[in-house]
């Protein structure tokens, strides 16, 4: 079923092989018919993670490179929409020389090639591969289909995870097995024999359960590894070696690990654990759960980069979700930012929540709270002290007012014609791009100076036209894109920590490498904390 850890699963195996000393990458296989995930709203899909090369894609590529410490590249996202648009797209160019395009072999031979090709790409050793959805149902089919097939081609080569849930009923307070037996036979059906069964459920198996599937399952009680619930997705590849799970997987396919596994893991972990001051963190958003997605999926990297340096400060992180529609109803609200030693606006889209947002903002800028603003979050930050520090009445973004006076947030140049076009789908500017840090600001004394290079997904950017007469009233320009004079983040000069970025620090954030401007919004938010 969904939702039991398959990207976790996945993300922790790489993470356990690399560490063994393995060239490892993943690759995540979603069966909707989306090209990418840009297209859906948070709260259908959770939040949208972004590769450095650009692709839009689901968050559990975001998960496999927090694991490995690695990029993963835009070939290594798959979806069902993109594999068939490839292969009309051929048909229609008459590559396949007038023969009858079907799913059988067309569609398979184009998910091989897609995954032989991700494999080169990554240069990697193991390739693990995440097959979105559930078996026995008809949205994967075609991609169980491709498995199946490379596993005959390469029987030495290939081998099946199974992820399957464990459920202990209330009422019998016992570990039930079954489903697991019909999701075995649900694969077996489809030609697939698992190699290795993870066992989710709440509690770890005990040896006469694993007996019991051993045998009815068809896999040897050493292939049965158990996957208790557990405090932190952290914490799963140390679960998943207390079965060796690692071994198990370098066995089958005749190798020795190349190292011992490395402690750099481990001691984050540890110091994960031992972080009992906390520090508060107020994150204002719109995604609430509407959907099947909650708050925390929508800005899922957002809390992790707080997590992360959280951590490395020694404090627990401490996070709180605001709903900027309420300042908007009730503006007196604001107020209670007061409480958090520091406060973030991630990212969004339209004009719902914007003006609560804002005074949000506003409150920070006045009241020295640490404020980070990320993308549409700095944009706003841009607006706020347009109006009421450089007093621009009306000052806006053209995304929510078109005419307005002040358009210190406009389009892109080239963005217009896909706006009026309707050329939404993947035209952002998106993926990395490089941006020069101004001597003496915050966040060139954060990353250590220089230039530095961040992911994107935005259609809107400030306006370079109000660049002089934001300055002159005190905004710093603290970077800029070289090649094309795009503002990239701003800050103010005498606040404690004020920085809003046109970039999302967040997606290149990891537990082993946490990033800069985070570890220096936590360091503000600590210090306000102690002067409390
Ligand atoms: N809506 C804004 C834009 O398109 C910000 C996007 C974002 O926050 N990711 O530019």
């Amino acid at each position: 079923m969904s939702g039991i850890g398959k990207g976790i699963t996945v993300a922790s195996t790489a993470r356990i092989l690399k560490d063994y000393g393995f060239r490892v990458s993943c690759v995540k296989i979603d069966p909707y018919l989306n090209v990418d995930a840009g297209t859906m709203n948070p709260t259908e899909h959770g939040e949208v993670f972004v590769t450095h090369d650009g692709m839009e894609c689901d968050q559990d590529i975001g998960n496999y490179e927090r694991f490995l410490d690695q990029d993963i590249p835009r070939t290594n996202y798959m979806t069902q929409g993109q594999v068939y648009l490839s292969v009309i797209q051929r048909e229609r160019a008459l590559a396949y020389g007038g023969k009858c395009v079907e799913p059988y072999p067309h569609i398979l031979e184009e998910v091989q090639g897609r995954l032989e090709r991700a494999a080169q790409e990554s240069d990697a050793e193991f390739m693990l591969v995440e097959i979105g959805g559930t078996v026995g149902e008809h949205q994967n089919a075609l991609f169980l289909e491709a498995a199946r097939l490379m596993k005959l081609q390469a029987p030495d080569r290939v081998f099946f995870m199974l992820v399957s849930y464990f459920p202990i009923p209330a009422m019998l307070g016992e570990m039930k097995t079954k489903p697991t037996q019909n999701a075995v036979r649900q694969m077996q059906a489809v030609g697939i024999q698992p190699d290795i069964i993870i066992a989710r459920s709440s509690v770890p198996l005990d040896r006469p359960r694993k007996e019991k599937v051993s045998v009815f399952c068809n896999v040897t009680p050493a292939d049965i590894i158990s996957a208790p619930d557990i405090k932190s997705i952290y914490d799963v590849p140390m679960n998943f070696e207390k079965d060796h799970l690692g071994r198990r997987i370098l066995e089958k396919s005749g190798l020795r690990p190349r190292h011992h596994l490395s402690p750099a893991w481990r001691s984050m972990v540890r110091r994960m654990h031992s972080a009992h001051l906390p520090v508060r963190v107020g994150i204002v958003g719109k995604y609430f759960g509407t959907g099947d997605f909650t708050l925390s999926d929508s800005y899922l990297s957002v809390i992790e980069a707080v997590k992360h340096a959280a951590w490395k400060a020694g404090r627990r992180p401490q996070i709180e979700w605001l709903n900027a529609q309420q300042y908007e109803k009730d503006s007196s609200r604001v107020r209670e930012l007061q409480r958090f030693d520091a406060v973030i606006v991630p990212g969004g889209f339209g004009s719902r929540g914007v003006e609560g947002k804002i005074a949000a903002i506003q409150f920070c800028r006045e009241h020295g709270v640490p404020f980070l603003g990320l993308c549409y979050g700095m944009q706003l930050a841009t607006i706020e002290f347009a109006r009421n520090v450089a007093r621009l009445k009306g000052a806006h973004t053209t995304e929510v007012d078109r005419r307005t006076k002040h358009p210190v947030v406009s389009t892109m140049t080239e963005q217009v014609a896909n706006i009026q076009g309707g050329t939404m789908g993947g035209s952002m500017r998106l993926g990395a791009y490089t941006c020069k840090l101004a001597a003496d600001s915050v966040s060139a004394h954060a990353y250590g100076g220089g230039t530095i290079s961040e992911r994107h997904r935005h259609r809107y950017e400030f306006n370079n036209g109000y660049r002089d007469r934001l300055a002159a009233h005190g905004l710093r320009i603290a970077g800029v894109n070289p090649e094309r004079d795009l503002v990239e983040i701003i800050e103010l000069p005498g606040h404690p920590f004020f920085v809003g970025t046109q970039f999302h620090p967040e997606l290149q954030s990891r537990p082993l490498s946490p990033h800069p401007l985070f570890v220096g919004l936590i360091r503000a938010a600590c210090a306000r904390a102690e002067k409390r």
